[in-house]
């Protein structure tokens, strides 16, 4: 028994210190990411129900990892925050995804809606706003054309979040709440803040043939309709999903059926055809 706890030990031991390297390696990654210029943008649309006209776009962080290839958010996000490097990377994210809606609004002729996700703790930067604006000057971008994804871990704390909010919104910026449904905020609860667009989460999407999550779906989407709230669907993967949808009176949906997240360019050749039509 003796042997055996010390061997667990050992593995313990070099468990931990495997972690700790990886985690390690992780960070200087990020930190050599930000330098080399080994983000990407992906975008995906965000779609009428009724038109099938896309309003907008999703800007989705990629690594181009030189030597793991593509990495995906969930696999360095999570550590992004912990360091504090979300901060830096936020910006980052905010300037290209504004840079390039200038862009597409000036092919288009056309205001087209950018959604830019925020970490909390990019959130509760003093200097949040002041980093807002001067990516708004730089870029040019109508302020109404910048939507910014909040999580309902941001409007947890009504007292830090509400006048930094209400910031935003004298400054013309469009504000969403992510996710819904996945917390613990009510309906009743979000009339309070300045919100433009409710998100509902691809979970509810997903179990809509339970009749049960299909009623939480209609009452979401009626909740956020009358309280005048701009819904999207996040996640719709089938025609069956948006017929669905469709009938529930949703004002926009996102997700595989119509397009994956694509890099800038293929994007481009989406809303060239998507306005043609
Ligand atoms: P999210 O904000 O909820 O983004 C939606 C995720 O769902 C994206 O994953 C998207 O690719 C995926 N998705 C969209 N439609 C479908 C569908 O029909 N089926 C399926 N199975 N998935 C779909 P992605 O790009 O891997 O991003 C994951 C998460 O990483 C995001 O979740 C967001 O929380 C975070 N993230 C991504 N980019 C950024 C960023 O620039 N900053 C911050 N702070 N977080 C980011
Ligand atoms: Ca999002
Ligand atoms: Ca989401
Ligand atoms: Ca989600």
């Amino acid at each position: 028994a003796k042997e055996l706890g010390k061997n667990n030990y050992q593995f313990f031991t070099k468990d931990m210190n495997e972690i700790i390297a990886n985690k390690m390696n992780l960070e200087l990654g990020l930190r050599k990411a930000l330098i080399n210029e080994e983000f990407e943008l992906y975008y995906q649309p965000q779609v009428d129900v009724g038109t099938g006209k896309i309003k907008g776009m999703e800007a989705l962080i990629r690594w181009q990892h030189p030597e793991h290839g593509l990495v995906p958010p969930n696999q360095f996000i999570p550590l992004a925050e912990e360091t504090g490097l979300i901060i830096p990377i936020g910006k980052w994210v905010m300037q290209t995804a504004c840079e390039q809606a200038k862009k597409w609004e000036v092919m288009l002729h056309r205001p087209l809606r950018v959604s830019v996700n925020i970490s909390a703790l990019q959130f509760q930067q003093t200097d949040f706003t002041e980093v807002v604006k001067e990516v708004l000057e730089t870029t040019k971008l109508p302020a109404s054309s910048l939507e910014l994804e909040l999580t309902e871990s941001i409007v947890q704390d009504p007292e830090q979040a509400l006048p930094v909010m209400n910031q935003l919104k004298e400054m013309g910026v469009l504000l969403s709440l992510d996710d819904f449904g996945t917390g613990y905020s009510s309906l009743s609860y979000l009339r309070s803040f300045p919100l433009d667009t409710l998100k509902i989460d691809k979970l509810f999407i997903d179990n809509m043939n339970d009749v049960k999550d299909d009623a939480i779906v209609r009452t979401i989407i009626s909740m956020a309709n009358s309280l005048e709230l701009n819904v999207i669907a996040e996640g719709v993967e089938t025609v069956d999903q948006l017929t669905s949808l469709a009938g529930k009176a949703c004002d926009e949906y996102q997700g595989y059926l119509f397009s994956k997240p694509v890099p800038h360019q293929d994007l481009e050749k989406i809303l060239q055809a998507n306005t043609s039509t």
